[in-house]
């Protein structure tokens, strides 16, 4: 017998819906492309998303056609994600830090129609405009104004676009699997792929990101949402703080320690979220100022591993609360989070540190499994390491035009290519990328694990451990590191550093002091790059 409720569709228009309705006055704050900060209300918001819905039929765009954005974290921006979501177009959003070659190719790959611009990337984008074979026109997020030059064929301003609309739409309706948006991972390996969120699942990942032991957002909190919007939808939260009426901070272009910093004690930021360089930078902003965080309570870190000094220094040194998170691209993206649990109330601080370096408890709605090689499940007992495989309304099922064929085992899961050990409390440790795992007489090395030994030491700034060929053992650990500012650590110091953290098996045949390291443009290392360099590299070892 079936339930005889109503099916009404999941909308991602619903959210700046009851935004408007309840949440009119809340403010909306903006450190503009142009410079200075801007303000206004959801009220404003919800109305210029519908004239640039209106903008956007007038052109012609219809459900399913897929909208192209470099942009960074604005109010324009926003209204973008809604007024193109809202009618049931699909908004693209361009990650404009991947190699030209790539943003061409997924421009071309998703046939966006049109493409929405910061002025930031028109110089990029007019490199590539002979390449990119389907976008009728470029609109320029700014107004009349601050128009710049372009040899860019059919451009548009965005505010002459609003201008010409009154408002008066009501959002379409339409199925709820209907396709919302669209991110393609970043794709160390081959080309990248698209992942297509629906409305349905973008909602209910913002319904379950908001609850109290996830992101814990609400009318009170005041957000600022530094991870970007074009890595994996912002992490959901440009959906989530409309959806609760929080207060929502915007840094546009500025992500350096000084301007995030300025921004969270001027709106007076309560909760805020972004990967760990972004947070790198302001800690170091703040010791060298001598500065405090009095308004914040809780950050999340998430996207690559969030180092145990960086955890301990915001909790302890500042009394902001750290969620270490973990999720991906084709997730929506969060799968988990560490939120401590009640039962955890009385355990030493150096034990919930242990817990807080992990990468969190699977978020309610997400089911995760760890399998071995031959697809067996292994125990949740904090020890047996194997491939993390998630399942759930917001994992992807297939990517953009079937690229990669059956993404899902026969239990309809995903596998992350992380490879991670889950512990009786339910908490997921990553040990490694599948591809990255160092392979050494039979055993596994984690490089996280070393990467994160190694940068304990004062004198190292960043580190990266690969595995290199070792005629006995097969691969034996290369350790690659960047000394800190004005120091210079030998490498019988941070071997005899490392000695005393991991097991002897585990301590780096040699290490090698470069001057930077190559990242993705996510900020995540660039492993495979690392492993192309010292492919022949022969270690002092044999
Ligand atoms: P992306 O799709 O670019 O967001 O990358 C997702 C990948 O980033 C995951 O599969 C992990 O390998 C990595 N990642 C995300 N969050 C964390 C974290 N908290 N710690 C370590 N790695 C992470």
């Amino acid at each position: 017998m079936l339930g005889q409720m109503q099916d009404r569709p999941l909308l991602v228009s619903s959210l700046v819906e009851q935004a408007e309705k309840f949440h009119a006055e809340q403010e909306i704050i903006t450190r503009t492309v142009e410079g200075p900060i801007h303000r206004y209300t959801y009220r404003d918001m919800g109305l210029r998303s519908r004239k640039l819905a209106q903008a956007l039929q007038a052109l012609g765009v219809k459900l399913g056609d897929r909208i192209g954005t470099l942009g960074w974290n604005t109010y324009r921006h926003l209204e973008v994600w809604y007024g193109v979501t809202g009618i049931g177009a699909i908004t693209h959003t361009v990650n404009p830090r991947l190699y030209e070659d790539q943003i061409s190719y997924i421009i071309n790959h998703a046939e966006n129609k049109f493409i929405f611009t910061d002025t930031s990337f028109i110089k990029i984008l007019e490199r590539l405009e002979p390449q990119l074979q389907t976008v009728e026109a470029f609109i320029i997020m700014t107004d009349k104004a601050n128009m710049p030059d372009t040899s860019l064929k059919n451009v548009m301003c965005y505010e002459d676009l609003i201008d010409a609309q009154d408002g008066d739409l009501v959002w379409s309706t339409f199925e709820e699997n209907t396709a919302a948006a669209m991110c393609y991972t970043s794709g160390t390996t081959g080309n990248p792929k698209g992942v297509l969120y629906s409305n349905r699942s973008c909602v209910l990942h913002a319904m379950a990101s908001a609850a109290p032991d996830v992101l814990n957002i609400g009318s009170e909190t005041v957000v600022m949402a530094v991870v970007p919007m074009f890595h994996a939808n912002g992490w959901g939260i440009p959906y989530v703080a409309p959806m609760h009426g929080a207060k929502l901070v915007l840094p546009g272009p500025h992500m350096d320690g000084a301007s995030i910093y300025e921004l969270l004690n001027q709106e007076k930021v309560t909760f805020t979220a972004a990967v760990p360089t972004v947070w790198l930078m302001l800690l170091a902003h703040i010791e060298e100022n001598n500065l405090e965080l009095p308004f914040l309570d809780r950050v999340v870190i998430g996207g690559s591993a969030a180092p145990r000094t960086m955890i301990e220094t915001f909790e302890k040194k500042y009394g902001v609360i750290v969620g270490h998170a973990w999720g991906m691209t084709e997730m929506n993206p969060l799968g988990s989070l560490g939120t401590m649990k009640a039962s955890m109330q009385d355990l030493p601080y150096e034990t919930l540190l242990d817990y807080k370096c992990k990468q969190g408890r699977g978020v309610y709605g997400v089911e995760f499994k760890i399998t071995d090689d031959d697809a067996n499940r292994l125990p949740w007992d904090g020890e047996s390491s194997g491939h993390l495989m998630v399942r759930g309304p917001w994992v992807v099922q297939s990517y953009f035009r079937g690229e990669g064929g059956k993404i899902l085992d026969d239990e309809g899961f995903f596998d992350t290519g992380d490879i991670a050990h889950i512990d009786q409390e339910g908490f997921v440790q990553l040990t490694d990328r599948a591809k990255d795992v160092i392979k050494t007489g039979g055993e596994w090395i984690s490089s996280i694990d070393l990467e994160n030994a190694a940068v304990g030491h004062p004198d190292l700034a960043e580190c990266a451990v690969i595995g290199v060929y070792h005629p006995k053992w097969d691969e034996r650990p290369l350790l690659l590191a960047i000394a800190a500012k004005g120091k210079s650590p030998t490498k019988d110091d941070v071997l005899a550093y490392l000695s005393d953290r991991v097991v002897k098996w585990w301590v780096p045949d040699d290490v090698i002091f470069v001057d930077e390291l190559p990242h993705t443009a996510t900020g995540k290392l660039l492993k495979m790059k690392i492993r192309e360099e010292y492919k022949d590299y022969k270690l002092p070892t044999y």
